[in-house]
């Protein structure tokens, strides 16, 4: 089976590093698979997952926006940030989220953000998602 090099990196270093069969993920302009021999591309992502197909597993990654960029020989994530699956603190992204929703129901405060608790309470939700937890 063919495969293509896939690097998912952020601010704070690399995250994932392996030869898989497909990549799939949430650009900002809707769901994008990747296959060894696509044409090059760069895509603003969106709070999502990055799916990774390999020895007839898929592993998953969140991340909460970046660029995907596809080269003719490996694929690049950089991310804001990005958790594998397994390394997802599921407490804390559980108090995160209550937190976000917290801020949400206090809307007729001025001085709460409300872009920024949505984009917290997607940001919790998706690593619930992708460990798994809220399934
Ligand atoms: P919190 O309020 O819990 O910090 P957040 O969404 O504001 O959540 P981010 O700013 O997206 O957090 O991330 C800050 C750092 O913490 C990043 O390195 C990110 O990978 C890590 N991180 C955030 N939430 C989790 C989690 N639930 N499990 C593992 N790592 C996390």
């Amino acid at each position: 089976m063919k495969t293509i090099k896939v690097s998912v990196v952020t601010p704070d270093g690399p995250v994932y590093d392996a030869d898989v069969e497909m990549v799939s993920t949430k650009a900002q302009s809707g769901e994008l698979g990747i296959l060894p021999g696509h044409i090059p591309l760069v895509a603003p992502l969106a709070i999502g997952s990055v799916r990774l197909k390999k020895d007839g597993k898929t592993e998953l990654i969140a991340v909460s926006g970046g660029f995907l960029e596809v080269r003719p020989e490996k694929v690049t994530i950089l991310a804001q940030t990005a958790e594998k699956a397994e390394d997802i603190d599921v407490e804390r992204a559980i108090r995160a989220k209550e937190r976000a929703e917290q801020r949400l129901h206090e809307q007729h405060q001025e001085h709460i953000d409300f872009r920024r608790a949505e984009l917290a309470l997607q940001r919790a939700v998706n690593r619930l998602g992708v460990s798994g937890r809220n399934l």
